[in-house]
């Protein structure tokens, strides 16, 4: 027998309307990178997201279950956009700004993005690849000055585009399945491949994410969004903020931690994310330069790479800042779990919280995760049972964008993380290892495998290795373990950063190199990264 209750479809739509409707006076802030602060509320937002959706309709002939791609960091317009666009019926696909302009190309034909709405700053990234784009019709340039010049073809300016809309649009009717957000993950050893959000798992997310023993959000919040808006929808910030009625801060590509602390400061921000590379460098410069006064800032939640028990430490103790630990994927929408200790735990000493507090954490609810080792069988709730970490749940992917790939799911519906972890009685999750071979520097993805070919692809290599090593600020960075054709002949480090510079962007190429005489292999000849990081951390790889 079915419940008698209304069906009534979780849409962007009904966030964009609940954030008008009871929170219209709570601020949207951008920080632009010129240094200008704009500032207006969430009901003007609104209303610029409906003539958004009508410019969208009326000149650009944008349809139902089309894609619109954004080339921008976080500002106020990017908000319209996530709103507008999925509002509208079309998928906002936001494209990772810090790609390589090969995959950036390779995201863009294989989304079939028609528009992309795009950062003046960031348009000679764009430039360069336009030629090649099939489907885009329109670039639309957002914060340009008027006489702004480009090599883009049909470009129009985003006030310009607004500027006459009416503020009348009437929602159409969606189903809450319906795409609503696209975004590619990077880690992959070949192309990126699209996680294709819907707007009931957007919806479910954020409105979890609120909850106290979540992110922990109210109207009485004012939170920064560090995290880019091109990076799993800056973790469903936009969204939640409109639910729970909290101030939103935007920085835009102010990233520095100097910059950081001064929005900080200025705005009075108290919850903000980031991943644990911003939150090092503000630590560190806050305890070379204290502020004189304590900053509003009371949490700030962190994922993307391991947070260290270090800074949750440090941070606390020196500023009386908490650090929150939360884990996810682009392909779990992201957030998955977050570490918060529970009453149970008040009896424990600082200590043994902390090491709590430095596990990756408990599954949201509406989401579930299980460990399976090696042989295939579910590892206990030990802590020590190491295995692959497997999930399922509300906003999880079910499978990937225009792509078959099944070896990421099992056959009973259990996405596979590839992160190697345990899980304790008490549900939290601890991440370990990493079983895909790639290198996580600074919150951005870089390919082990990739940088291995192209290295092996120099006249004077015969093997290349690349292993992650541990980094004070990057948190990880990529080590090449090299063995060259002729023992005698010599390769400048330098000459190596030049030779990938061809294939690779700057934070992705090894700054660290290593010359050894055979790369240690398993019995069936790959190569055995876990041998090559053993012998790194035993001094002994040389
Ligand atoms: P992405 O899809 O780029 O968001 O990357 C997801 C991956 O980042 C996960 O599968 C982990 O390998 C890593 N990751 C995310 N959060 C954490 C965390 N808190 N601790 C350690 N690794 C993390």
């Amino acid at each position: 027998m079915e419940g008698l209750i209304m069906d009534y479809p979780l849409t962007t739509n009904t966030i964009l309307e609940y954030g008008n409707n009871v929170y219209h006076h709570k601020k949207i802030i951008t920080h632009l990178p010129d240094g200008t602060r704009h500032e207006y509320r969430f009901g003007d937002m609104y209303k610029r997201c409906k003539k958004l959706a009508n410019a969208l309709t009326r000149k650009l002939g944008i349809t139902k279950g089309d894609m619109v791609g954004t080339f921008a960091w976080n500002h106020g317009p990017h908000v319209e956009l996530y709103y507008g666009v999925s509002g509208m019926g079309a998928v906002c696909h936001t494209i990772n700004i810090r790609l390589s302009s090969h995959q950036i190309e390779y995201i863009i034909n294989n989304s079939e993005d028609k528009v992309i709405f795009v950062d003046a700053t960031l348009v000679p990234l764009l430039e360069k690849i336009a030629p090649l784009l099939e489907t885009v019709e329109y670039y639309i340039l957002i914060n340009a000055a008027e006489d702004f010049t480009t090599t883009l073809p049909n470009t129009l300016h985003y006030e310009d585009l607004l500027a006459d809309q009416s503020e009348d649009f009437e929602w159409p009717t969606l189903n809450e399945n319906d795409a609503c957000g696209l975004c590619y993950t990077s880690g992959t050893t070949g192309f990126p491949k699209g996680v294709l959000y819907s707007h009931r798992s957007t919806f479910l997310h954020a409105t979890t994410i609120i909850s106290p023993n979540a992110g922990n959000f109210s109207n009485r919040d004012t939170v920064l969004l560090i995290v880019p808006q091109f990076h799993v929808m800056a973790w469903g910030f936009p969204y939640l903020c409109l639910l729970s009625g909290s101030n939103m801060v935007l920085p835009s590509s102010n990233l520095q931690p100097e910059a950081i602390i001064k929005i900080l400061k200025e705005e009075k921000v108290n919850k903000a994310n980031g991943v644990p590379t911003i939150w090092l460098g503000v630590y560190d410069a806050m305890k070379m330069n204290p502020p004189k006064e304590k900053l509003a800032l009371e949490e700030y939640i962190v994922g993307g790479s391991a947070l260290p028990k270090s800074l949750i430490e440090g941070f606390e103790k020196d500023f009386g800042i908490r650090g929150v630990h939360a884990w996810g994927m682009t392909e779990t929408s992201p957030l998955g779990t977050v570490s918060r200790i529970q009453s149970k735990h008040e009896r424990l000493s600082e200590n043994e919280k902390l090491d709590i507090r430095a596990k990756q954490g408990t599954a949201f609810p509406g989401v579930e995760l299980r460990i399976v080792t090696d042989d295939g069988t579910l590892a206990p709730t030990d802590g020590k049972t190491m295995g692959e970490l497997q999930v399922k749940g509300a906003w999880t992917v079910s499978s990937y964008f225009k792509t078959n790939n099944h070896e990421s799911f099992t056959e009973d519906g259990w996405f596979k993380t590839g992160d190697v972890s345990t899980i304790d009685e008490d549900g939290y999750m601890e991440i370990k290892d990493r079983a895909k071979d790639l290198i996580k520097s600074g919150g951005e993805w870089i390919s082990s495998v990739a940088l291995e070919s192209a290295l092996m692809a120099h006249p004077k290599i015969k093997e290349a290795a690349v292993i992650a090593i541990s980094d004070e600020k990057w948190v990880e960075k990529p080590l090449a373990s090299i063995v060259l054709v002729h023992n005698e002949d010599k390769i400048l480090d330098e000459e190596l950063i030049e030779f990938l510079s061809r294939d690779f962007v700057k934070y992705q190429i090894p700054k660290d190199y290593v010359y050894i005489k055979e790369v240690p292999k398993t019995s069936v000849g790959k190569f055995d990264k876990k041998e090559i990081r053993r012998l790194f951390s035993e001094g002994k790889l040389n």
